[in-house]
């Protein structure tokens, strides 16, 4: 909600404002596509930390505006030692536009400024793979996350959890485990034919490794955790016209696309808390977040 966002943080008297005040504000600018915004609140701010100039780094990559996202870090860099979550929020935005060179020279820059954060460089790695993955360059792709799985840096498995008639279910992409297993995957084929009669075209730039024998790309993205769970949902109440999700990951394009679509098709709100923000998927077939995420 960026409009109320701004306007809130115009009516508010300006001695309440702190550093968790302006990165909300920031934030929100951020995920609603606000850049002038944006700009305009940054330039007014007196003391800028590193939080508040890695929101604006997150805002301005989101909107693909990659020359000033690195200016702002020059500047940052100029009297500060580098900071990982500003090269981090630039490259998951070379990633979001599949800049492939951008996110190559990022993780480059990376390696030489962090050897030490193990961690942070391995998110980094599965970011650029999928960036190279989703523009074609399976090689490329696969050859980060060999040299992954040598180092034995295993990227975090994505997990959708949602609670139905009071019990709570845990679901992993392509996850048999559930006893009515069976049936979930039934019910994952129907939402999938629905979604394509209703226009839903399979994004295969979302799959982010090899296929194994016998699946397709429908098979595979039909099957990401979200979908499991939403149909997990529809079987255990098939008139429900409300679901609940949580995904400790964020979630992909092609989910989101999707999701829209079943919350008109079945009627059914439909709202995901994702590691980044909340997706609130109404039944008109729009959601919260208005695609900017
Ligand atoms: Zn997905
Ligand atoms: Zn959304």
């Amino acid at each position: 909600m960026g409009t109320q966002a701004i306007e809130l943080y115009y009516k508010m008297p300006k001695e309440f404002r702190d550093e968790g005040i302006y990165i909300s504000v920031l934030n929100a600018c951020s995920h609603s596509g606000l850049v002038q915004e944006a700009r305009s609140i940054f330039q007014s701010i007196e003391t800028k930390t590193e939080k508040i100039y890695s929101t604006m780094i997150d805002c301005l990559s989101r909107a693909s505006l990659f020359e000033e996202a690195q200016k702002l870090i020059d500047e940052y860099d100029h009297d500060h030692s580098p900071s990982i979550v500003m090269y981090t929020a630039l490259l998951s935005g070379a990633r979001n536009f599949k800049n492939t060179d951008l996110s190559q020279k990022l993780y480059d820059r990376m390696e030489k400024f962090f050897p030490q954060m193990a961690s942070s460089l391995t998110s980094a790695a599965v970011l650029l793979a999928n960036t190279y993955a989703s523009s074609g360059d399976t090689d490329k792709a696969s050859n980060i996350r060999n040299k992954l799985h040598k180092l034995g840096q295993k990227k975090q498995m994505g997990i959708t959890s949602t609670v139905v008639n009071g019990i709570s279910y845990e679901f992993r992409a392509y996850d048999r485990s559930h006893p009515r297993s069976k049936e979930i995957y039934a019910e994952c084929e129907k939402l999938s034919a629905e979604l394509l009669q209703h226009g839903h075209q399979y994004d295969s730039s979302w799959i982010t490794r090899p296929l194994n024998d016998g699946e397709t790309i429908e098979s595979v993205l039909s099957t990401h955790s979200e979908k499991l769970a939403i149909a997990w949902n529809f079987i255990a109440n098939p008139s429900t016209s409300r679901i609940q999700l949580t995904k400790n990951l964020r979630i992909c394009q092609d989910c989101h696309r999707a999701t829209k679509l079943i919350a008109t098709i079945r009627k059914c709100e439909i709202i995901a808390r994702d590691a980044n923000r909340i997706h609130h998927f109404t039944t008109d077939g729009k959601c919260s977040c208005n695609d900017y995420f």
